[in-house]
């Protein structure tokens, strides 16, 4: 079968509603399709592909990896997964790391991590698990129980137990639930991305760090998506002047191949022993080499320009004709449009731009070295569609 549309359709079960591109190539933040068409690529493959397409360094990290060493299983030491975990504990002040392979896997570690804590703390009664609506933690069982969004749960119950949701910002809320139920974690994400881009209140942050800290509860923060300098900082949840006990990050980590981390905070670092948790590609040296040229690059002159271009997204974009409102932070933005999303992205894909959607939001999640040159020309693309 040549026509690869059918041939997609026939023998890949049909979970994704894809656009009919076919990309087969790419450079930074450029993609090229079948039919040599070239596209600016503001998504990055849902904030994945952090120094663009095939970048260089990237390459070269991850190719001299795979001559050398490709897997061993963790029942052996390998250098690229210590060195990864050294790392993001150097950069961060967390203290240990567990590697997985996905953002939703490093929830589910976050969440294990959390009730075990409170069940040897607290008792095995003490295993809610808080998370707000409207919020994003995966696609298992388990994380779309903590997932606060009835339409991912629908046809797929009964979920794991031990999951309740609440407003985001309502802090009142937040803290009689937290104190009326025996609560071992509360999860949030610092800007919430699949739930329309909206970063969460400062003060109601704030509150909810304090809240963990009084009653032994564990606050985990999902950095899955703002993680790893998409905000403008390393982690998001340096903006709100928080420490979480817990930060799971994936998509950006890797730069392009699969690793989940959850890393864990000192009052949690001892909590899983041996055989308690574990993954077969957990670390896999590949990854982990690739991951380490990404984290050793996100450095404070990257996040000063990641912050730049995210002022003059802004700026360009919160007056324009067609958009209502601008929300997120650093290169994770929504726009919220008159017209329905669906149909901006359609428009700039005609035009050679590649954007995402969040619910009713326009989503962009551009390479952070994203050059200035090539982002202003997908801006005003992007502009041309809100506008006609
Ligand atoms: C994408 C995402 C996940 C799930 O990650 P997968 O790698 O698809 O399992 C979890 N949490 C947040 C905040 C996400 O954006």
């Amino acid at each position: 079968m040549t026509d690869i549309f059918a041939k997609d359709k026939q023998f890949v079960a049909n979970t994704y509603a894809r656009f009919s591109i076919n990309i087969v190539s790419g450079k930074g933040s450029v993609a090229v399709d079948n039919n040599g068409k070239e596209y600016i690529d503001m998504g990055s493959g849902i904030g994945v592909t952090s120094f663009g397409f095939c970048d260089d360094e990237w390459v070269k990290a991850v190719t001299k990896q795979l001559g050398t060493l490709q897997h061993t299983s963790n029942l052996y030491y390998t250098n690229p997964c210590a060195d990864l975990a050294e790392a993001l504990c150097n950069k961060t002040g967390f203290k240990k790391v567990f590697f997985s392979n996905s953002g939703a896997e490093s929830n589910e570690c976050a969440i294990k991590v959390a009730r075990k804590y409170a069940a040897l703390k607290k008792g095995s009664d003490y295993y809610t698990i808080i998370t707000l609506n409207n919020s994003f933690h995966g696609r298992t069982l388990t994380t779309l129980a903590a997932t606060g969004q009835d339409v991912f749960h629908k046809d797929f119950t009964p979920l794991t137990e031990g999951f309740v949701h609440t407003p985001a910002n309502d802090f009142a809320a937040l803290e009689k639930l937290a104190t009326s139920t025996k609560t071992a974690a509360i999860m949030i994400e610092c800007v919430q991305g699949e739930g329309g881009v909206n970063a969460l209140d400062f003060d109601f942050v704030k509150q909810t760090a304090e809240l963990c800290k009084k009653n032994d509860i564990i606050l985990i923060v999902d950095e899955v998506q703002t993680g790893n300098g998409r905000t403008g900082k390393m982690y998001a949840y340096e903006h709100f002047g928080i420490m979480p006990d817990i930060v799971t990050t994936a998509k950006g980590l890797g730069g392009g191949l699969p690793i989940g981390a959850t890393l864990l905070n000192v009052k949690v670092e001892n909590v899983l022993g041996f055989s308690d948790h574990g993954s077969t590609f957990g670390g896999n040296p590949i990854a982990s080499a690739g991951a380490l040229s990404i984290v050793n690059r996100i450095d404070n002159k990257l996040l000063d320009a990641v912050n730049e271009k995210s002022k003059y997204i802004f700026s360009e974009l919160k007056n324009a004709k067609g958009v209502k409102s601008v929300s997120g932070m650093g290169l994770m933005i929504g726009i919220e449009t008159e017209k329905p999303a669906k149909e901006i992205v359609n428009k700039c894909i005609e035009n050679g731009v590649l954007c995402l959607t969040a619910k009713t939001k326009v989503r962009l999640l551009p390479a952070l070295n994203i050059p200035f040159d090539t982002l202003k020309k997908a801006v005003e693309i992007i502009k041309n569609a809100c506008e006609c």
